[in-house]
């Protein structure tokens, strides 16, 4: 993803201003990418000799082209951005519903009160354990294998709190609705809209999960923080992958 610019000098002298990015994929990933593109387009693939691709060539170019390393402990603005277009693409599927006016109004003013929650509330609302699911990060963060094993329990979770049940709620209203239109003669609409939601749908619940992790790196960073003195040092590394 784009991330400010960088400028870059050729032996003729000449500067070509180029965007910074930040990586999001594995190099092995963005070779394959490579290799793809390349194909797709019927571009000749970089080649050493006897044409085959050089893929050692392209991990090179990679190392000497670094990656920006994105110096905060808030996550990747990535998911934030998928977020936003998820958002998009959910007010175009709600149009694509044939509704009536109010039931229409309604559900976008549903969706923008969502997507103030998941920017502001939800972060704040949640808290290392809580009563409530949705507010709980315990219960977030418990991937349920070996290794990040994190089980609620010395609480119990109540049934939730009617405003932060109303992203899940709506989710599924559109959902349900979605289906609706399977029956009516639409078939090429039908696959984009479905296509939309799902994809959207995964999204939101993707940018959920990033702000959770978020606030828990900061929360570890302040603990470490706190217990700091005079002979320690507290270094951070945050990087794309
Ligand atoms: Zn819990
Ligand atoms: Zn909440």
């Amino acid at each position: 993803m784009p991330f400010g610019e960088k400028k870059m000098k050729l032996p003729s002298g000449k500067i070509i201003p180029t965007p910074n990015v930040i990586r999001c994929i594995a190099p092995a990933a963005i070779v394959m990418q490579y290799d793809q593109y390349c194909e797709e387009n019927d571009i000749e693939k970089l080649s050493c000799f006897l044409l085959v691709t050089c893929h050692s060539t392209l991990y090179r170019i990679m190392q000497v082209c670094p990656a920006s390393v994105q110096k905060s402990m808030e996550g990747l603005d990535y998911f934030v951005v998928e977020g936003g277009r998820a958002y998009e693409d959910l007010l175009w599927v709600v149009n694509q519903l044939h509704l009536f006016k109010e039931e229409m109004d309604q559900m976008i003013k549903d969706l923008s009160e969502c997507k103030q929650y998941l920017k502001h509330d939800f972060k704040i609302h949640m808290e290392e354990k809580n009563d409530i699911k949705d507010h709980c990060m315990t219960f977030y963060l418990n991937d349920k294998d070996l290794h990040f094993k994190n089980e609620c329990c010395n609480h119990q979770h109540l049934s939730g709190y009617p405003k932060c049940l109303q992203l899940s709620d709506l989710l599924e209203e559109i959902i349900k609705r979605v289906q609706i239109l399977e029956s009516e003669n639409i078939e090429d609409m039908y696959d984009e809209i479905l296509f939309k939601t799902s994809n959207a749908i995964d999204n939101t619940v993707e940018w959920k999960k990033q702000i959770v992790r978020s606030k828990n790196q900061l929360r570890t960073k302040n603990h470490i923080m706190s217990a700091l003195n005079g002979s320690k040092a507290i270094v951070m590394l945050d990087w794309a992958i």
